[in-house]
């Protein structure tokens, strides 16, 4: 059994994708081919958003996005700290002050309540604030609309760190839609994953996407040779392009099983372990499917002892950002306290193979080797 299942993926549509690719080898435009246009209207009309524009991989366009909002040095922005590394350190490479806010323990998406008090209580924060970035962490859209209430009475932007939640939905809106500029990623572990690096920048806002489109082309102007801002190479290349466009005929189908299986493993795994919360009105992308074990589990024995039966687990995230070496320097909510949801989220998180081919009889198995590795020789008391 697969974490991820690439392979099976590629069962299905091998032989679209090999004349796609052959499609490319054809007319030999592999920057900026037609591919990428008519990706780009696919995602557009898959998601909502009016403008689209794809780059590099997903920290870029996270970049992109930030440059295109006016970030400057010393601008504070607030990311919550139990989420991937690239989140904050894009703010950080550009001169910003990533803020790092608490999470929810039940979705594990940034807490709007510690964002509101982040910002009251710290007049130094709230001096230099200029957005946040709320992650939709595993799959499942953040709180956008509580976040914007607090957003708004202080003048923050919203980019929404989509990276994981590509094809998900909140009160009827699709990611790509749910803050001023939502940021993809299609690295191949993600829901919507090509065969390499690529990404994308979605918005309404026209202005904002004529910048993006400008900075991912060395800051272009009218033409390539004419340079009005200081901007980046970062462009999606024909080929992972056309490998997407396959995908994206199958991926409503894909989110389809993805929640079929979500919804198995939510029955099967019964109160062995915390099932992770989707809120109402939200459809998660399930980019991962990930459990709380009971306190005091010895998560390390147990998976290797899921390892030995032949099932591959994962643990997203080991260590909060704000703990990282990299960022403890870096402001977070309530001064030099502990964010001690995160932390306690660190010690207990697991994650369960997940995607879209997995068969009943996997999730079975999947489920019966976890509460066999779960007995309490292993030290696991209950909740
Ligand atoms: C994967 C990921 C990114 C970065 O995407 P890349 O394409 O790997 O650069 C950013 N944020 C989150 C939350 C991610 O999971």
């Amino acid at each position: 059994m697969e974490f991820i299942d690439l392979e099976a993926q590629q069962d299905q549509i091998r032989s679209d994708i090999d004349s796609a690719i052959e499609g490319v080898l054809d007319h030999g435009q592999y920057i900026l081919g037609p591919e990428v246009e008519e990706l780009e209207e696919g995602l557009g009309s898959f998601s909502g958003a009016e403008h689209v524009i794809t780059c590099g991989n997903g920290t870029d366009a996270l970049m992109l996005s930030l440059q295109a909002l006016g970030i400057e040095p010393g601008d504070v922005v607030f990311v919550p700290t139990f989420t991937f590394a690239a989140t904050a350190e894009a703010v950080a490479y550009l001169g910003g002050s990533p803020c790092f806010i608490d999470v929810e323990v039940d979705t594990f998406n940034l807490d709007p309540v510690g964002l509101e008090e982040a910002l009251e209580s710290r007049a130094e924060l709230r001096e230099r604030a200029v957005g946040v970035i709320p992650v939709d962490l595993f799959g499942h859209p953040a709180d956008y609309g509580q976040i914007r209430e607090v957003a708004d009475e202080h003048g923050l932007w919203i980019l929404s760190d989509a990276a994981q939640s590509f094809g998900a939905t909140r009160a009827g809106s699709r990611a790509g839609t749910l803050g001023d500029v939502t940021i993809t990623s299609f690295f191949p572990a993600k829901p919507l994953g090509a065969y390499g690096d690529g990404g994308a920048v979605l918005t309404d806002n026209a202005s904002l996407a004529d910048t993006v489109r400008s900075l991912r082309v060395h800051g272009k102007g009218e033409h390539k040779y004419e340079n009005t801002r200081v901007g980046m190479n970062s462009r999606l290349d024909s080929m992972q392009a056309a490998i997407l466009l396959e995908k994206l005929t199958v991926f409503e189908e894909e989110l389809e099983n993805r929640r079929r299986i979500a919804e198995l493993y939510r029955h099967r795994l019964g109160k062995t372990v915390a099932p992770p919360l989707v809120q109402d009105e939200v459809d998660s992308a399930w980019a991962q499917y990930t459990v709380k074990l009971p306190d005091g589990t010895a998560r390390l024995d147990l998976r290797s002892q899921m390892e030995e039966a032949g099932v591959p687990t994962a643990v997203y995230y080991q260590k909060p950002l704000h703990q990282q070496p990299a960022y403890q320097e870096y402001p977070r909510q309530g001064g030099q306290q502990s964010l001690s949801v995160s932390e306690r989220l660190a010690q207990r998180v697991l994650s369960l193979p997940m995607h879209p081919y997995l068969t009943e009889e996997q999730v079975s198995r999947v489920c019966r080797t976890l509460a066999a590795a779960l007995q309490p020789s292993n030290g696991a008391q209950a909740f």
